[in-house]
């Protein structure tokens, strides 16, 4: 995970260096003959001294990735990384402090009460990272300054699985996803997954088989699985897998050790969707599947639920994709494999509705941290005195038509025509 961390930032960085100077030319735009002599462009400004907060789950990556966009956009930065890393958090202050001027990057460590008497500042941007529960306490802090807000949240990350498919390699795409970033505890990692009722019995065995060659016979002695983060989340996840709706419904795994913050993959059969694992982001081993008749009839559970950060989609059906890709909202999409669209950097990465406001990577990291200025070009020629009073009917003709952009109906104006 960590080399994984170290790779994308140091691909952003770069990215940036490579790309800046394209992405920082003002963008020449066509006028219309409403401001008749005249050119425009679009003036990318940077927004001010912004504040970045980030998650645990990827402490590295989502403090540095962020602020390369918001260095590259022209910003000072505050950067307040996660404190249940602290390690991570100190690196982070030590290099950022020896390597980058410290006159416009700053990282403030802390956790709470920092990140509150942080939130009482005025910024003009700031940048979360986070669960839902605090981008509502950033939001209202910023609400306070008018502070625009970029918030990167989480949620249930739905995965769809066809039976038309590559089995061994959607379960490898479908596992990877989700025990191998990080045993769960990713945001876009998938939360749950909808089959038919007919394929479940194929995918479960393969998804065992799969487990099993990864991390053995016994999981919690697997140094290939990642630990849980501390043992706060540890508790949380047993209380989902001991609410009394889920705990009969285990159908692999279950395994965990306290001591070691260490927990099976574990995969879970036709939960109630009233019971607690159903209504909460995961955020960890759990994999709930749910079973339907028709596949189509999945769509609407997975909109019923809130927009979700992402989707996934296994099937080789034209129809079912298209179908997905029109009738699902989520931060991203991915059809026949998982999480790999946020190492896209042509993607824009981001949630939607309840998963988020916002996006961010590649250029558009860049954007996030730009103020996009509109500059209207004029001359001293062409002053309509349409525009002054005092106004005749056919000045008043001439201002509509010059106003809905209509040359037609500058013309006619102009000549008299009704
Ligand atoms: P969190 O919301 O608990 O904490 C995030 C940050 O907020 C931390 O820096 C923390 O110090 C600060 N914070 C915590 N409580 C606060 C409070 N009361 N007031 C002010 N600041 C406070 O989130 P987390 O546990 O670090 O991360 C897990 C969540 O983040 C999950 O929901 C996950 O889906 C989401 N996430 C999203 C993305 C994304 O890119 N969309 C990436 C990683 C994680």
């Amino acid at each position: 995970m960590v080399i994984l961390q170290i790779s994308i930032v140091k691909s952003s960085c770069t990215r940036a260096l490579g790309e800046l100077n394209r992405w920082m030319k003002p963008e020449k735009v066509k006028t219309s003959i409403t401001t008749f002599p005249s050119s425009a462009e679009i003036v990318s400004e940077p927004l001010g001294v912004v504040l970045i907060i980030g998650a645990w789950n990827f402490p590295l990556l989502l403090a540095l990735d962020p602020a390369i966009g918001a260095i590259a956009a022209g910003n000072a930065v505050v950067l307040k990384p996660s404190e249940l890393c602290p390690a991570t958090s100190s690196l982070i202050a030590k290099l950022v402090g020896k390597y980058l001027d410290s006159s416009c990057i700053k990282v403030v460590e802390g956790s709470v009460a920092e990140t509150s008497a942080l939130l009482e500042q005025k910024w003009d941007k700031i940048f979360f990272t986070g669960s839902g529960r605090v981008g509502r306490i950033v939001m209202a802090a910023a609400a306070k300054h008018l502070t625009p807000v970029a918030l990167e949240l989480g949620g249930k990350c739905p995965v769809v699985v066809d039976s038309d498919i590559n089995l061994p390699v959607a379960v490898r795409r479908i596992a990877g996803g989700k025990w191998a970033s990080n045993n769960g505890q990713a945001c876009i990692a998938p939360d749950y997954i909808i089959t038919t009722k007919d394929f479940a019995p194929k995918l479960i065995d393969a998804l065992k088989h799969e487990l099993e060659a990864w991390y053995g016979k016994d999981p919690l002695e697997s140094k290939d699985l990642a630990h849980i983060v501390n043992s706060n989340h540890f508790a949380r996840l047993v209380k989902l897998l001991d609410d009394d709706k889920v705990s009969g419904k285990i159908i692999h795994g279950g395994q965990r050790d306290k001591a070691n913050l260490k927990f099976a993959p574990t995969i879970l059969l036709d939960v109630p969707e009233d019971s607690l694992v159903m209504n909460d982001e995961i955020f960890g081993p759990l994999l709930p599947i749910l079973t339907v008749d028709k596949l189509e009839d999945s769509f609407d559970m997975i909109t019923s639920r809130g927009k979700p950060l992402a989707a996934y989609l296994f099937t080789n059906n034209k129809k079912l994709k298209e179908k997905f890709v029109k009738t699902v909202s989520a931060g991203g999409l991915v059809i026949n494999d998982t999480v790999l669209h946020f190492a896209e950097k042509t993607l824009p990465f981001g949630g939607v509705g309840e998963s988020g406001i916002g996006s961010y990577h590649g250029k558009f990291s860049y954007e996030a941290f730009s103020h996009r200025k509109s500059v209207l070009y004029r001359g001293f020629a062409g002053d309509a005195s349409a525009r002054y009073p005092p106004y005749s009917d056919r000045k008043l003709k001439l201002l509509k038509a010059l106003l809905s952009g209509s040359v037609v109906g500058v013309i006619l104006a102009l000549i008299g025509w009704s």
